[in-house]
């Protein structure tokens, strides 16, 4: 055996990183030994998603030829699902044009930013990062608004959350952004876990959760409350201004929940690919002002990434793109959310200058007045 050879995990993710990864395979060629080809095509055995296509001798190495195949088990029922939705959304959007009253609209909005805050402020920050400390009426406040955007339950979200910021961009991250935007975005909900998600997910510590009745209380009773909360309440208000029952459910229920479902997996998709870096140039997530204004403050990304337990998931742009942490910062007013954490000065500066890429807006400055 030769010193240096990978072995077969790491034969896979060369294999990985050296071609393509394309939605459904992949396929490199990787030189070792003898005796790691032969335990490369032993582990391949073992697992349906990698497999030696063919190999050959060159000058006493030998070059494998390998196709990793994903178990590619798509997840018909969220297929169906997510196809109905669309469609009954491009139903919505054409009644917003000739039929529903500026009331329901505005109704509509109004429980878009309630949602997606509910994820954001809610799920993200207080249950996934810790990043602040919330009173009971916040918590259940939480709880319910973000069961109107019916994106997973509390304990569910957070332990992909959890595996997403523990193995970013690596086979064990969920949403994992290497494999296309479309992947990261939606398609990653419509086929079953990669083997390395669950696996990692089993050890992620949700001891905290378990621990916590509200959330193991929204757990055991998620779907009826989705029901109630996500499409039931948004049918039945507009009734009160005297909306139609059908144009109340397609647009405040149905294209509402759709759009607020795209706005977050925007933070997975698209600020995982573009962007700048000012706080990290060495990761995928990147600073995208757009997506913050639609994600209600998650769109700086490469910031969030860096400092993940900081309750304004930002540094930049203020409570216009974040929307969540206007949201915080006046629960903490009336003392319902405590112990906000963030990120010192001097902190924010030696990173910037230790692995920004340069574009940050104090460096800029500093440049200038040369
Ligand atoms: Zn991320
Ligand atoms: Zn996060």
């Amino acid at each position: 055996m030769e010193h240096g050879d990978p072995n077969p995990t790491q034969i896979e993710r060369r294999a990985r990183s050296t071609s393509r990864y394309r939605f459904r395979s992949v396929s490199g060629r990787i030189t070792v030994s003898l005796n790691h080809y032969l335990q490369a095509r032993a582990h391949a055995g073992q697992r349906s998603f990698c497999a030696l296509r063919h190999c050959h001798i060159n000058k006493g190495k030998i070059d494998i030829f390998i196709t990793l195949k994903t178990a590619h088990h798509v997840v018909w029922p969220n297929v169906v699902f997510f196809i109905l939705v669309h469609l009954g959304s491009l139903y919505g959007i054409y009644l917003i044009f000739t039929k529903a009253k500026w009331q329901t609209l505005v109704f509509t909005y109004f429980m878009y930013i309630v949602s997606n805050t509910g994820m954001t402020a809610g799920v993200h920050r207080l249950w996934a990062h810790k990043a602040y400390k919330a009173k009971l009426p916040l918590k259940i406040l939480l709880v319910l608004m973000s069961t109107i955007g019916f994106q997973g339950s509390v304990h569910q979200w957070v332990r992909d959350h959890r595996v997403h910021h523990k193995y970013s961009e690596t086979d064990a991250d969920p949403h994992n952004a290497t494999r296309g935007f479309f992947f990261s975005h939606i398609g990653w909900l419509l086929m079953k876990k990669h083997p390395e998600v669950t696996a990692k997910g089993h050890d992620i510590d949700m001891s905290d959760l378990r621990a916590d009745k509200l959330i193991c209380l929204q757990k055991k009773y998620y779907y009826p409350l989705v029901l109630l909360l996500c499409f039931i309440t948004p049918t039945v208000i507009p009734l009160l201004w005297g909306e139609e029952i059908w144009t109340a459910f397609f647009v405040a229920g149905i294209l509402r929940y759709t759009f607020s479902l795209h706005t977050i997996f925007l933070v997975n998709s698209l600020a995982h690919m573009w962007g700048t870096k000012p706080y990290d140039k060495r990761m995928k997530p990147a600073e995208t002002k757009s997506v913050s204004f639609l994600a209600c403050g998650e769109g700086f990304h490469n910031y969030h990434h860096v400092f993940p337990w900081d309750y304004k998931a930002a540094e930049m742009g203020g409570y216009a793109l974040n929307i969540s942490r206007l949201f915080i910062d006046t629960m903490a007013k009336i003392g319902w959310a405590y112990d906000l954490k963030t990120v010192t000065e001097a902190t924010l500066k030696r990173r910037i200058i230790r692995t920004g890429d340069g574009t940050h807006p104090s460096l800029l400055k500093e440049n200038d007045s040369f």
